[in-house]
């Protein structure tokens, strides 16, 4: 590996901190419009923090491991190569991610996953507080298939650590329980696309539904977003954030489909 590779990968090993701790300032400093308007506990703030010692360094490790190992095939890093490494793990990471998420809502699963639900009410540092398990095997799901990509189509470094960069950066965003965007984002063309602060805030308050990384594709296709999402949203950036963990806005027509998202355990 090269020197600027090792230096990239270190990089993401601390990346998630000024990422975390800036993004807690921001709130602070500008008050930023809280989609659950309830406090977290100074509790939660230390296990969360325990927590994020070790859990971003599992993927630049994974992504080392692979490269000195051979499994993970590199191509020359030209501009299409990294654009291109960079969709194919963007569209990746959003299946995977949503099976992987499914999948530890199961009983037998939820082990992984129970630490990083500890935290019904999110702030930064929920985003990088996971069970070593959970980190581990996403960290795998990842790394593995684009080993396998690159078998038949060498895939760009670069391209790898900068879809990294953007999940690390979104991720302390959508964890920050703030909202930023404008009040009915939903209806805009990103927001039918993309998901917000206060989609994956609803995930955590109300414990299923909303499982989506990035997108809302794969909650449409499985049937499993609330359907007061929007609602939800736009209240949070009015400033009228919620006040109880299972508040919801949907009609009993809408919470019938909302329903489909129930785990089998959350134990
Ligand atoms: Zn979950
Ligand atoms: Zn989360």
């Amino acid at each position: 590996m090269s020197s600027l590779q090792i230096a990239l990968l270190l990089l993401l090993c601390v990346i998630t901190y000024p990422f975390v701790i800036g993004m807690e300032w921001l709130i602070r400093a500008r008050g930023l419009k809280k989609v659950y308007a309830m406090e977290v506990t100074d509790e939660q703030y230390r296990r969360e923090q325990r927590n994020a010692l070790f859990g971003t360094p599992i993927h630049p490790a994974v992504i080392a491991a692979a490269v000195l190992a051979g499994a993970l095939r590199l191509a020359p890093e030209t501009v299409f190569n990294v654009l291109l490494t960079f969709a194919i793990t963007f569209v990746w990471t959003e299946v995977y991610h949503y099976a992987q998420h499914r999948a530890m809502h199961l009983r037998r699963l939820h082990f992984m996953h129970k630490e990083h639900h500890r935290s019904r009410i999110t702030n930064s540092w929920t985003s990088i507080s996971f069970s070593f398990w959970e980190e581990f095997f996403f960290a795998v799901g990842i790394v593995g298939f684009l080993a396998m990509v690159s078998q038949f189509l060498p895939l760009s470094f670069y391209g790898i650590v900068a879809w990294y960069l953007l999940y690390f950066s979104t991720n302390t965003l959508g964890h920050a329980n703030v909202e930023i965007n404008a009040p009915g984002y939903h209806d805009s063309f990103f927001g039918k696309i993309f998901t917000t602060s206060a989609y994956h805030a609803m995930h955590h308050a109300r414990y299923v539904g909303n499982y989506g990384l990035l997108t809302v594709f794969m909650d449409r296709l499985c049937g499993t977003e609330w359907a007061d999402s929007p609602e939800v949203q736009t209240r949070a950036a009015q400033g009228h954030g919620l006040t109880a963990l299972m508040e919801r806005f949907d009609t009993p027509a809408d919470a019938g489909a909302s329903a489909s998202a129930t785990p089998q355990s959350r134990n």
